[in-house]
């Protein structure tokens, strides 16, 4: 399960979706891309086998523009590491990412060939891209046709939709995978974990299970599994510099391996209110494992 980042910003977004993207690198991957859709409207996508620098290699050579965009490293379920089976999976005017496993796949890509749409990746996740599409060529808008897609689809999944012509919109999906929709002063941010928000905001909303988000730059609408609008609380997060590199380990294993007593503690910490403040658990478990 890898990572997601989407942006509805102000400044051009590809240096920053790749940037936000090496911040996600520690969960690691094989291949990444990204999409954006510019000011006219134009939604087009990069990817790249291996590492996030053949990315950047590739948007040097081949740039893309644009203030909204969505990017992904992507850790293979479903086909080989390769740049067709790599994200953003574009179907006409749709691009979408994922974490995570579409269970029905199948199913699904046998209704969408019955359609006469052919699938060019062995990906679970380009159904989402093809169903989404073909709700679209029906006649339904972007949001209609990504509720429509999502009521179809079993299993555990982040989602984050593009669209063409619409640069001010980003729809995102959560089920089972986390996702978090960061707040920003006239932008926004999605991310799959606020590791990847760090550098745009500090005020974040984690999406439930079941909730998907209708993203604009004036904020963000949320709405439950049953399809009703959610309020979900704004957290101020504080994500720490030595979060987010190795801290001084050579590899970012080994950091987690020496971190475990910390984050061990400070998961209990948030169960057993009260007693963490007298009885700190990071203490605990430092001396426990020390
Ligand atoms: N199942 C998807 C794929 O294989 C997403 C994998 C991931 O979480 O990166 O393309």
């Amino acid at each position: 399960m890898c990572g997601i980042i989407g942006i509805l910003g102000q400044h051009e977004v590809s240096p920053q979706l790749v940037e936000a993207l090496k911040r996600l690198e520690y969960r690691g991957y094989d291949s990444a891309g990204v999409a954006t859709v510019d000011d006219a409207g134009r939604l087009d996508r990069r990817r790249a086998v291996g590492k996030l620098v053949n990315l950047s290699d590739r948007l040097v050579h081949e740039p893309l523009t644009g203030h909204a965009g969505i990017g992904h490293t992507r850790w293979a379920t479903h086909g080989a590491a390769t740049e067709v089976n790599a994200h953003p999976h574009r179907r006409g005017p749709v691009a979408v990412v994922h974490n995570g496993i579409i269970e029905n796949f199948r199913e699904l890509r046998d209704e969408v060939i019955a359609l006469g749409l052919q699938p060019e990746s062995q990906t679970d996740t380009e159904t989402v891209a093809l169903l989404t599409a073909w709700h679209m060529a029906q006649g339904l808008d972007a949001a209609e046709a990504a509720r429509a897609t999502l009521a179809r689809l079993h299993g555990a999944f982040a989602l984050a939709f593009l669209f063409e012509g619409e640069p001010d919109l980003m729809i995102a999906a959560r089920k089972g995978s986390p996702l978090a929709v960061g707040h920003g002063e006239g932008e926004m941010f999605l991310g799959s974990d606020a590791i990847a928000l760090a550098p745009f905001t500090d005020r974040i909303t984690y999406l439930e299970d079941g909730d998907h988000a209708i993203i604009r730059r004036s904020g963000a609408e949320i709405f439950n599994a049953e399809g009703r609008p959610a309020n979900r609380e704004i957290q101020q997060i504080d994500v720490g510099a030595t979060q987010i590199d190795k801290g001084g380990y050579r590899h970012f294993m080994a950091k987690e391996i020496a971190e475990q007593p910390v984050v061990l503690g400070d998961a209990l910490n948030h169960y057993i209110k009260g007693i963490a403040s007298s009885c700190p658990m990071r203490w605990i478990f430092a001396t426990w494992t020390g």
